[in-house]
Protein backbone atom coordinates (compact mmCIF):
# COMPACT_ATOMS: atom_id res chain seq x y z
CA UNK A 1 0.00 0.00 0.00
CA UNK A 2 1.54 3.45 -0.67
CA UNK A 3 0.52 6.81 0.59
CA UNK A 4 0.23 9.68 -1.18
CA UNK A 5 2.63 13.46 -0.22
CA UNK A 6 -0.87 14.33 1.01
CA UNK A 7 -1.59 11.89 3.27
CA UNK A 8 2.55 11.31 4.20
CA UNK A 9 1.74 14.86 5.38
CA UNK A 10 -1.28 14.34 7.22
CA UNK A 11 -0.34 11.13 8.86
CA UNK A 12 3.53 12.62 9.91
CA UNK A 13 2.96 12.13 13.98
CA UNK A 14 1.99 8.57 13.48
CA UNK A 15 4.28 7.43 10.85
CA UNK A 16 7.28 8.49 13.46
CA UNK A 17 5.72 6.64 16.29
CA UNK A 18 7.84 3.05 16.28
CA UNK A 19 4.82 1.33 17.62
CA UNK A 20 3.26 2.50 14.31
CA UNK A 21 4.96 3.79 11.70
CA UNK A 22 4.45 3.24 7.88
CA UNK A 23 2.91 -0.43 8.46
CA UNK A 24 0.41 0.61 11.23
CA UNK A 25 -0.55 3.24 8.87
CA UNK A 26 -0.95 0.98 6.30
CA UNK A 27 -3.54 -1.16 8.39
CA UNK A 28 -5.13 1.45 9.18
CA UNK A 29 -5.40 2.58 6.04
CA UNK A 30 -6.69 -0.89 4.96
CA UNK A 31 -9.26 -1.28 7.74
CA UNK A 32 -12.78 -1.50 7.89
CA UNK A 33 -14.23 -0.04 11.16
CA UNK A 34 -18.18 -0.20 12.20
CA UNK A 35 -18.90 1.90 14.59
CA UNK A 36 -22.70 1.26 16.24
CA UNK A 37 -23.97 4.57 17.27
CA UNK A 38 -23.11 8.34 16.27
CA UNK A 39 -24.02 9.68 20.03
CA UNK A 40 -21.91 10.76 22.83
CA UNK A 41 -19.06 8.24 22.10
CA UNK A 42 -19.33 7.53 18.30
CA UNK A 43 -18.97 11.33 17.67
CA UNK A 44 -15.33 11.53 19.28
CA UNK A 45 -15.02 8.29 18.81
CA UNK A 46 -15.61 8.61 14.76
CA UNK A 47 -13.67 11.98 14.82
CA UNK A 48 -10.26 10.42 15.76
CA UNK A 49 -10.66 7.39 13.43
CA UNK A 50 -11.30 9.60 10.86
CA UNK A 51 -8.69 11.66 11.62
CA UNK A 52 -5.87 8.77 12.35
CA UNK A 53 -6.85 7.21 9.15
CA UNK A 54 -8.92 4.30 8.90
CA UNK A 55 -9.82 3.45 5.47
CA UNK A 56 -13.53 2.55 6.35
CA UNK A 57 -15.66 4.05 8.89
CA UNK A 58 -19.26 2.83 8.68
CA UNK A 59 -21.30 4.40 10.83
CA UNK A 60 -25.17 2.89 11.87
CA UNK A 61 -27.25 5.04 13.64
CA UNK A 62 -31.22 5.44 12.92
CA UNK A 63 -31.59 8.52 15.21
CA UNK A 64 -31.62 12.50 13.92
CA UNK A 65 -29.84 14.94 15.48
CA UNK A 66 -32.08 16.53 18.24
CA UNK A 67 -30.87 20.14 20.27
CA UNK A 68 -30.15 17.98 23.67
CA UNK A 69 -27.37 15.87 21.58
CA UNK A 70 -25.25 19.08 20.72
CA UNK A 71 -23.87 19.74 24.87
CA UNK A 72 -21.67 16.44 23.91
CA UNK A 73 -22.04 15.34 20.19
CA UNK A 74 -19.06 16.93 18.61
CA UNK A 75 -19.69 15.66 15.29
CA UNK A 76 -22.93 18.26 15.07
CA UNK A 77 -23.56 22.00 15.49
CA UNK A 78 -27.12 23.63 15.23
CA UNK A 79 -27.85 23.76 11.46
CA UNK A 80 -27.60 20.05 11.59
CA UNK A 81 -30.72 19.67 14.41
CA UNK A 82 -33.34 17.35 12.23
CA UNK A 83 -31.02 15.96 9.62
CA UNK A 84 -30.07 12.10 10.43
CA UNK A 85 -27.31 11.45 12.69
CA UNK A 86 -25.25 9.13 9.55
CA UNK A 87 -25.81 12.10 7.05
CA UNK A 88 -24.69 14.60 9.31
CA UNK A 89 -21.46 12.03 10.40
CA UNK A 90 -20.55 11.66 6.86
CA UNK A 91 -20.51 15.51 5.88
CA UNK A 92 -18.12 16.70 9.26
CA UNK A 93 -15.75 13.13 9.02
CA UNK A 94 -15.61 14.32 5.13
CA UNK A 95 -14.34 18.00 6.41
CA UNK A 96 -11.95 16.41 8.29
CA UNK A 97 -10.28 13.76 6.69
CA UNK A 98 -11.12 13.51 2.36
CA UNK A 99 -9.25 10.20 2.14
CA UNK A 100 -11.44 8.24 4.31
CA UNK A 101 -14.47 6.32 3.10
CA UNK A 102 -17.29 6.65 5.25
CA UNK A 103 -20.47 4.32 4.65
CA UNK A 104 -24.10 5.73 6.22
CA UNK A 105 -26.09 3.07 7.26
CA UNK A 106 -29.45 4.76 9.18
CA UNK A 107 -30.45 1.78 10.22
CA UNK A 108 -31.40 0.33 14.19
CA UNK A 109 -29.35 -2.55 14.29
CA UNK A 110 -30.95 -5.82 15.49
CA UNK A 111 -30.41 -9.70 16.03
CA UNK A 112 -31.54 -9.85 12.24
CA UNK A 113 -29.60 -7.52 10.58
CA UNK A 114 -26.59 -7.44 12.98
CA UNK A 115 -24.69 -10.46 11.03
CA UNK A 116 -24.96 -8.69 7.59
CA UNK A 117 -24.05 -5.08 9.17
CA UNK A 118 -20.77 -6.67 10.65
CA UNK A 119 -19.73 -8.58 7.95
CA UNK A 120 -16.05 -7.65 7.06
CA UNK A 121 -15.25 -5.36 9.78
CA UNK A 122 -11.71 -5.59 11.53
CA UNK A 123 -12.97 -4.15 14.49
CA UNK A 124 -16.81 -3.00 16.00
CA UNK A 125 -17.14 -0.18 18.22
CA UNK A 126 -20.17 0.17 20.01
CA UNK A 127 -21.20 3.33 21.68
CA UNK A 128 -24.45 2.69 21.73
CA UNK A 129 -27.44 3.23 24.27
CA UNK A 130 -29.05 0.30 25.19
CA UNK A 131 -28.46 -2.65 26.60
CA UNK A 132 -30.88 -5.21 23.98
CA UNK A 133 -28.80 -3.49 21.64
CA UNK A 134 -25.39 -3.89 22.86
CA UNK A 135 -26.36 -7.69 23.25
CA UNK A 136 -27.17 -8.36 19.23
CA UNK A 137 -23.91 -6.22 18.46
CA UNK A 138 -21.74 -8.27 21.22
CA UNK A 139 -23.13 -11.76 19.97
CA UNK A 140 -23.10 -10.81 16.31
CA UNK A 141 -18.84 -9.96 16.66
CA UNK A 142 -18.26 -12.42 18.78
CA UNK A 143 -19.84 -15.00 16.01
CA UNK A 144 -17.89 -13.36 13.29
CA UNK A 145 -14.59 -13.54 15.91
CA UNK A 146 -14.38 -9.35 15.17
CA UNK A 147 -12.85 -7.82 18.42
CA UNK A 148 -15.28 -5.58 19.96
CA UNK A 149 -14.20 -1.98 21.79
CA UNK A 150 -17.31 -1.45 23.96
CA UNK A 151 -17.87 2.15 26.12
CA UNK A 152 -20.31 3.11 27.94
CA UNK A 153 -21.19 6.46 30.19
CA UNK A 154 -23.88 7.58 32.75
CA UNK A 155 -23.84 10.52 34.79
CA UNK A 156 -19.96 10.99 35.65
CA UNK A 157 -18.97 7.07 35.30
CA UNK A 158 -17.50 5.59 31.95
CA UNK A 159 -16.35 1.77 31.40
CA UNK A 160 -14.89 0.33 28.72
CA UNK A 161 -13.57 -2.79 27.98
CA UNK A 162 -12.92 -5.12 24.68
CA UNK A 163 -13.81 -8.34 23.95
CA UNK A 164 -12.48 -11.28 22.26
CA UNK A 165 -14.24 -14.20 23.32
CA UNK A 166 -13.52 -17.06 21.50
CA UNK A 167 -10.22 -16.76 22.78
CA UNK A 168 -9.84 -19.66 24.98
CA UNK A 169 -9.22 -17.36 28.09
CA UNK A 170 -10.87 -14.19 27.18
CA UNK A 171 -14.33 -12.88 28.27
CA UNK A 172 -17.28 -12.19 25.74
CA UNK A 173 -19.45 -9.08 26.67
CA UNK A 174 -21.89 -11.45 28.26
CA UNK A 175 -19.31 -12.84 30.55
CA UNK A 176 -19.06 -9.82 31.59
CA UNK A 177 -23.04 -8.35 31.60
CA UNK A 178 -24.81 -11.30 31.83
CA UNK A 179 -27.63 -12.71 29.43
CA UNK A 180 -30.74 -11.14 30.95
CA UNK A 181 -31.90 -8.84 27.62
CA UNK A 182 -34.48 -6.87 30.00
CA UNK A 183 -31.80 -5.42 32.26
CA UNK A 184 -32.99 -2.11 33.37
CA UNK A 185 -30.89 0.48 31.27
CA UNK A 186 -30.35 3.76 33.05
CA UNK A 187 -30.29 5.96 29.95
CA UNK A 188 -28.53 9.69 29.55
CA UNK A 189 -32.04 11.01 28.91
CA UNK A 190 -32.98 10.31 32.61
CA UNK A 191 -29.85 10.53 34.26
CA UNK A 192 -28.02 12.96 32.61
CA UNK A 193 -24.20 12.64 31.45
CA UNK A 194 -21.50 15.00 31.62
CA UNK A 195 -20.82 15.69 28.18
CA UNK A 196 -16.33 16.01 28.61
CA UNK A 197 -17.27 12.41 29.93
CA UNK A 198 -18.60 10.84 26.59
CA UNK A 199 -15.63 12.46 25.05
CA UNK A 200 -13.36 10.91 27.03
CA UNK A 201 -14.89 7.27 26.61
CA UNK A 202 -15.35 7.79 23.10
CA UNK A 203 -11.86 9.07 22.59
CA UNK A 204 -10.52 5.77 24.41
CA UNK A 205 -12.67 3.62 21.87
CA UNK A 206 -11.03 4.79 19.31
CA UNK A 207 -7.60 4.49 20.61
CA UNK A 208 -8.29 1.09 21.96
CA UNK A 209 -10.09 0.41 18.18
CA UNK A 210 -6.44 1.75 17.12
CA UNK A 211 -4.44 -0.53 19.28
CA UNK A 212 -6.69 -3.69 17.53
CA UNK A 213 -5.86 -2.93 14.37
CA UNK A 214 -1.98 -2.06 14.61
CA UNK A 215 -1.18 -4.12 17.73
CA UNK A 216 1.07 -1.62 20.14
CA UNK A 217 2.03 -2.00 23.59
CA UNK A 218 -0.34 -4.24 26.22
CA UNK A 219 -3.31 -6.25 25.20
CA UNK A 220 -6.28 -4.97 26.85
CA UNK A 221 -8.79 -7.49 26.40
CA UNK A 222 -9.90 -9.24 29.65
CA UNK A 223 -9.84 -5.97 31.55
CA UNK A 224 -12.17 -3.43 32.35
CA UNK A 225 -11.12 0.24 32.71
CA UNK A 226 -13.52 2.22 34.74
CA UNK A 227 -13.53 6.07 34.82
CA UNK A 228 -14.97 7.61 37.89
CA UNK A 229 -14.36 11.42 37.10
CA UNK A 230 -16.43 12.81 40.60
CA UNK A 231 -13.59 10.97 41.81
CA UNK A 232 -10.30 11.96 39.53
CA UNK A 233 -9.98 7.96 39.39
CA UNK A 234 -9.45 5.75 37.02
CA UNK A 235 -9.75 1.65 37.71
CA UNK A 236 -8.67 -0.96 36.12
CA UNK A 237 -10.55 -4.27 36.92
CA UNK A 238 -10.11 -8.34 35.92
CA UNK A 239 -12.52 -9.71 33.67
CA UNK A 240 -12.77 -13.11 34.17
CA UNK A 241 -14.45 -15.53 31.64
CA UNK A 242 -17.14 -17.14 33.08
CA UNK A 243 -17.05 -20.72 32.59
CA UNK A 244 -21.27 -21.06 31.90
CA UNK A 245 -21.23 -18.48 29.50
CA UNK A 246 -22.09 -19.72 25.64
CA UNK A 247 -18.74 -18.36 24.94
CA UNK A 248 -17.00 -21.14 26.53
CA UNK A 249 -18.42 -23.57 24.20
ZN1 LIG B 1 -18.81 -15.21 27.53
Amino acid sequence: MTFSDAELDRYARHLVLREVGGAGQAALKAARVVVIGAGGIGSPALQYLAAAGVGTLVVIDDDTVDASNLQRQTLFGDADIGTAKVTAAAQALARINPHVTVEAVPTRIDAANAAALLAGADVVLDGCDNFATRLNVADAALAARIPLVSAAVGQFEGQLGVFRGWEAHLPCYRCFVGNDPARADASCADQGVLGALTGVMGSLAALETLRAIIGFGDDPAGKLLVADLLAFRFRTLALPKDPGCRCAG
